[in-house]
């Protein structure tokens, strides 16, 4: 009898409930989840900086939490919406329809902005456009809404960012709210999508002017400058400057720069801060973590962004900036804590992408590394194709890493499109500065070497992509970046991201196999015991599920 009331108790602990009062079977979840993607932060900065980080923030994970090591972008271009996209529904560009921050309408030729949309009203902000934004391209649900399907819309869900696009997606359709930063009023602004208020704590909040008290004292190094050892010398040629700045280098003086140039917060460890501080005020404004069902909060932090973007990677402005996150984050995991209770929460931290090393790094440490001009290449091409074809103008721009044809003239002249496509391809292999050109609807005979190949097919959205894509050199940056980097192509230094799972139900550990961005997503609904996102090609992370 008794073996086999253990056993009942065993199983029915496996399938994740577990006994209250006597036989009232209740399912566990945990009271909230955080959900928190660093932007642009690359997988080696757990390492890079680990021995300069305190116990409590970006440690507290690595060592009690699971750390999925090789978790890998898969799908191009590796870029801020169609990161945060990923993240949240498990999906990929082909499918979700984010296929970049902006991407050209391949039927009207017109950019579209991936969050736009003319239907709403900002709300909280200086200006009612400024706010015109929604999740409404989106094409798939994400985590964040199935929670709230799960729950019968019980739970809550918040997205923060002073992104839009990096509140916005991660939210979902159904969010309670996502809040996001306008410059002009230096306000946390929301759209009539989501209220047609701002709640009593938002407002106060952009009535309380953090933002002055954090940058009173400009920015200069959190330690000594000299303990900054992982890093470049602070003067090298290939940082960006602040107008007004002579060189790149500290203390920078913050507050005479923010008073003329709003945006400027965004290239400082100091938005940050003033994300994790709304990020707190949200946590009590809708009480998360303490109601009956689970909520979920989403994080991004911009600035690691913005401040890599200026930079670049090699930068005591990047090492200090996330020396000032790892501080940022301890003082949420003891706020989570103290106001939803230690094994209360589960939190997963992650990246939207990484970064290249700046050129003049490469070049100067003799690694491969080079400026190149798509818009030239633009011309060549279209004066090739004008050759062959007898038609000008056939390209229309290059974008995310992709050629955007005029489909509608091709199509409705009856022109031989995949010949078209055919003598693009042709032309751009010989360019010095392309590897790889192909036909994405072929790249399944194409010899494209893996994992590329299926990171091209898992980003082919017709009405929204391009139809040839290029895979560029290693090292290559567009020629606007001579100061700082960025990021889109497939590179490890592009898609390498982290990916820690920590608290409710997580074991310390880690995992060496390749993971996909996109198992990140079907993984925290598996653990939720909620379904995955409507367009979920991800797989679940099977060791990081409890086995009890
Ligand atoms: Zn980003
Ligand atoms: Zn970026």
């Amino acid at each position: 009898m008794r073996i086999i009331i253990v056993l009942l108790a065993f199983f029915i602990s496996l399938s994740g409930f577990s006994q209250v009062n006597g036989n009232t079977a209740k399912l566990q979840r945990p009271k909230l989840v955080v959900g928190i993607a660093v932007d642009q932060m690359r997988w080696d900065y757990l390492y890079r900086y680990y021995d300069r980080y305190g116990n409590d923030g970006f440690r507290r994970l690595l060592n009690g939490g699971y750390s999925c090591e090789n978790t890998m972008i898969n799908y191009l271009p590796s870029l801020t919406a169609v990161g945060h996209t990923v993240v949240f529904t498990g999906s990929v560009p082909a499918l979700s329809g984010i296929t970049g921050n902006d991407w050209m309408d391949q039927l009207t030729g017109k950019t579209v902005y991936c969050t736009s949309d003319s239907t709403v009203q900002g709300v909280g902000g200086s200006s009612p456009n400024e706010g015109k934004m929604s999740p409404r391209n989106l094409l798939v649900t994400t985590i964040t809404d199935e929670l709230r399907i799960a729950t019968n819309f019980r739970s809550k869900v918040v997205g923060v960012s002073l992104k839009d696009r990096a509140s916005i997606l991660p939210a979902g359709h159904s969010a309670n709210a996502a809040f996001w930063f306008e410059d002009a009023s230096g306000h946390f602004i929301t759209s009539t999508y989501y209220m047609n208020q701002l709640p009593d704590w938002a407002t106060r909040f952009n009535n309380s002017n953090i933002i002055d008290s954090l940058i009173v004292k400009g920015w200069n190094t959190l330690y000594p400058i000299n303990t900054y050892k992982q890093s470049d010398p602070d003067n090298v040629p290939y940082e960006g400057k602040f107008v007004g700045e002579q060189a790149p280098v500290f203390p920078h003086p913050i507050k005479e720069i923010y008073a003329s140039n709003k945006s400027s917060i965004r290239n400082t460890p100091f938005g940050n801060t003033l994300t994790l501080q709304f990020a707190k005020a949200a946590l009590d404004g809708y009480n998360l973590g303490r109601g009956e069902a689970t909520d979920f909060l989403t994080i991004n932090f911009a600035c690691t962004d913005g401040v890599g973007h200026m930079y670049g990677p090699n930068s005591i402005e990047i090492e200090d900036t996330y020396l000032r996150l790892d501080k940022d984050l301890a003082n949420l995991f003891q706020t989570l804590d103290q106001k939803v209770g230690k094994g209360q929460w589960l939190l997963f931290l992650t990246a939207d992408h990484g970064a290249a090393n700046t050129v003049g790094f490469m070049q100067e440490h003799k690694l491969p590394g080079e400026l190149t001009s798509p818009s030239r290449l633009v011309d060549s091409l279209n004066r090739r194709l004008n050759e062959l074809f007898q038609v000008s103008g056939l390209v229309r721009s290059i974008s995310n890493n992709m050629v955007n044809f005029d489909v509608n003239r091709i199509y409705s002249s009856a022109l031989d499109f995949d010949a078209i496509k055919k003598a693009a391809v042709d032309f751009l292999q010989r360019q010095p500065e392309i590897v790889i050109a192909v036909d994405i609807s072929k790249v399944g005979e194409s010899p494209v070497p893996e994992p590329l190949k299926t990171m091209i097919g898992n980003s082919y959205y017709f009405k929204r992509s391009g139809s040839v894509l290029i895979v560029a050199k290693s090292g290559q940056l567009e020629a606007f970046y001579k100061t700082g980097t960025s990021h889109s192509k497939w590179n490890p230094y592009d898609t390498h991201i982290p990916f820690i799972l920590y608290g409710w139900n997580i074991k310390p550990g880690r995992l060496n196999r390749t993971v996909n961005m996109s198992d990140i997503a079907p993984t925290i609904a598996a653990l939720l015991h909620i379904q995955m996102g409507s367009g979920s090609v991800g797989q679940v992370v099977t060791e990081v599920i409890p086995a009890k």
